[in-house]
């Protein structure tokens, strides 16, 4: 049996609330090979949802929140980026926005004394100017340098100089603190064991996760990830997490009693059983800044996701009934109702349906990423608005 990892997360008796803020903001289309490789035929095409996070303190009455999701507006995305957006094929729609949903519940923003963006893609961003003035930025190590003030002065910011004005911006400083957990460099942001946000370079200057212990005695934990990885091929299979020989519940279909045979997978692994489908694309046109960082950053997630309720990436979250989990349902609800700790955290994952179907249909999916092509296409026609 493997032992026990040592993580090195404190003890603590302090915890935060975590609820999931589910704008209905999803992105489609979105060729595979910007962010992963190799290519897998029949899985050229990735979309999924955008989610945020709000973060309750129960004691001291402060509140977070960790990324924004995409702004409802999102034709006024910087006109640079919009444009290499399209071109990619993606496109995407946006129902509403975080501080309306915020609304909606009565939750009271003025408690909300900082916005955390895992990074500064146009997907976690969303748009600071809904939220009210004395709400800060937070974001990772050479941001500021990199993308603000923001569009146009920074052509190649994906947000809007006008949606951040008026906000100050914390940038923080990891250098500061000697806490490493799962290898990634913490800091302990209530300074009581609740929230570590960790410095997780790679994909993006200045990525950050975020740690929240839910409960104590017994602890639990969830990974609020941003983009440090985009498909759960990234973390799977891997030295915890072999592929096994079956596989329940079956992927094909989660009621049958009979499990599906892991050797069907074989014909996919880079390196063994316990090597990932994927890794990080390295693509001139990836998404991502600086691969061989982000694997490393890759190697932590997987240690510290045997632990915890991963939300490593919201986009790997594509399958799971949104509705029954969001907001204002919080964490607890959905580590003991609904099992998500089971199929994102110890055990393994139900692998993504689309993979599954491409491995029994191959070229199947070929037709689903034309049909996204003639929808953006519409898009564009009807003056760049598709939701
Ligand atoms: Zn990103």
């Amino acid at each position: 049996m493997t032992a026990p990892l040592d993580l090195n997360i404190p003890p603590s008796t302090s915890i935060v609330n975590i609820s999931i803020i589910d704008t209905g903001a999803t992105f489609k289309g979105l060729p595979a090979s910007a962010l992963v490789e190799p290519n897998i035929p029949g899985h050229e095409w990735l979309g999924g949802p955008c989610l945020a996070f709000l973060i309750q303190h129960p004691t001291k009455d402060r509140s977070l929140l960790f990324d924004l999701a995409m702004k409802k507006d999102w034709e006024n995305w910087p006109k640079k980026f919009l444009e290499f957006f399209l071109g990619t094929g993606a496109t995407t729609v946006v129902p509403t926005d975080v501080r309306t949903v915020l609304n909606k519940h009565g939750v009271d923003t003025m408690k909300i004394e900082g916005v955390i963006w895992s990074h500064t893609h146009f997907d976690h961003v969303g748009d600071v100017s809904t939220l009210e003035k004395g709400t800060k930025i937070i974001v990772g190590p050479g941001t500021k340098k990199a993308v603000f003030p923001g569009y146009p002065t920074n052509p190649a910011a994906q947000f809007n100089e006008s949606d951040v004005a008026g906000h100050e911006v914390d940038e923080l400083n990891f250098e500061n603190s000697s806490l490493k957990i799962g290898g990634l460099a913490a800091i302990d942001y209530f300074g009581d064991g609740s929230l570590y946000l960790l410095d997780a370079p790679g994909h993006c200057v200045g990525h950050m996760c975020a740690l929240a212990r839910v409960t104590s005695n017994p602890d639990s934990f969830i990974l609020m990830g941003g983009d440090a990885v985009h498909h759960g091929g990234e973390l799977r299979p891997h030295h915890w997490h072999p592929l096994p020989d079956s596989i329940l519940p079956n992927p094909f279909n989660v009621t049958s009693p009979a499990p599906c045979p892991g050797d069907i997978f074989h014909k996919l692994l880079l390196g063994g059983k316990d090597a990932p489908f994927y890794e990080p694309s390295r693509k001139s046109w990836s998404y991502h800044t600086d691969v061989p960082t982000m694997l490393e950053t890759i190697k932590s997630s997987k240690k510290l996701m045997p632990m915890t309720m991963s939300l490593s990436s919201p986009h790997m979250m594509r399958g799971f009934k949104r509705q029954s989990i969001s907001f204002p349902r919080q964490q607890t609800l959905l580590w003991r109702k609904v099992g998500f700790r089971r199929r994102g955290g110890r055990g393994w994952p139900t692998l993504p349906k689309q993979l599954v179907k491409t491995i029994i249909f191959p070229g199947r999916f070929s037709e689903t990423s034309g049909r996204l092509l003639r929808k953006r296409n519409r898009v564009l026609e009807n003056g760049g608005h598709g939701g």
